[in-house]
């Protein structure tokens, strides 16, 4: 892992196409379009309309999406979908090798099923922003980006679209998937897991919050502001999450039957 990306060559303007276009992509294609790239969308909704007005020209299509020459494709598919979406494109409508990046909060399954289905000639760049349209919606200063060089031929491109991120001034770290997923594991996977159980609780902001409790309320709103497709594949496609879910029930039984002692020997 480094502290700061590789990329220092010279930045050039992209033309990006999108397979996802929904909360994420969305989020990813404004800043996206505000540095000068062009973008191109595809999605299984119908999102021409909003793409019209965004400037983006928007493909129901994917044969005529990949003959659109782009420079990157980019995945933001949910983490369920990618699969079965990667593999019903049609890529040798590709009209040259391309530069394919995913944004998906999970990195060992992208990478595999990229390396697993993407012609070999195709460059890939496993990344994922640590930060949504909440956290990042002020700007994305020192918020966090994870990549890793799966597989690299042309740093021309991958520099360019690196530079995405630094330009705005997320701080660049470079991982393995694996080390992404260990650590993901045991920080956003358990964030949002604790988050759902604080909502299954309904709880609420009473009239005498402590900071703590207010910390608590806006995890929850925060978590829940994400689709359950999201959660679902934190945790159906990172190997290390069920341990880590294991852990949190063990930890909280662990915490209860302290308590359950310490009143005990109290009434002794
Ligand atoms: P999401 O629920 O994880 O994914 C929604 C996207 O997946 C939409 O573009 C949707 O297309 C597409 N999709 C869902 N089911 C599909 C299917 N059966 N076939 C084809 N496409 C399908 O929500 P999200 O927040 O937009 O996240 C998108 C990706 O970015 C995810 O991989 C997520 O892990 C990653 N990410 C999200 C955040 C965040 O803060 N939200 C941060 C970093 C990374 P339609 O809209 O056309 O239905």
């Amino acid at each position: 892992m480094s502290g700061s990306s590789s990329s220092t060559s010279s930045s050039r303007f992209l033309k990006i196409g999108m397979v996802g276009f929904g909360n994420f992509g969305q989020f990813l294609a404004n800043t996206m379009i505000k540095q000068g790239h062009t973008i191109t969308a595809t999605s299984q909704s119908d999102y021409s309309q909003l793409c019209a007005q965004l400037g983006i020209l928007f493909f129901g299509d994917m044969e005529a999406f990949l003959g659109e020459d782009n420079d990157v494709i980019l995945l933001c598919t949910s983490i369920v979908s990618l699969s079965k979406v990667l593999k019903s494109m049609p890529f040798h409508c590709l009209k040259r090798p391309t530069f394919f990046v995913d944004v998906l909060s999970v990195k060992e399954h992208p990478r595999d099923v990229l390396l697993q289905v993407l012609p070999e000639e195709s460059d890939v760049l496993c990344t994922h922003p640590m930060f949504g349209p909440e956290s990042g919606k002020n700007g994305w200063k020192d918020l966090r980006f994870m990549y890793d060089r799966v597989r690299i031929k042309d740093e021309t491109i991958c520099s360019s679209f690196l530079q995405i991120f630094e330009r705005e001034g997320c701080k660049m770290l470079e991982m393995t998937c694996e080390e992404h997923d260990k650590q993901a594991s045991k920080s956003q996977f358990l964030s949002h897991v604790i988050g759902r159980a604080l909502a299954e609780m309904d709880i609420k902001s009473t009239s005498i919050d402590t900071k703590n409790f207010q910390t608590l309320v806006q995890l929850k709103e925060n978590i829940m502001r994400n689709s359950f497709d999201l959660f679902s594949g934190l945790f159906s496609h990172n190997k290390f999450a069920k341990q880590e879910l294991e852990n949190l029930e063990l930890a909280l039984g662990k915490v209860k039957q302290a308590l359950l002692q310490s009143m005990n020997e109290e009434q002794d």
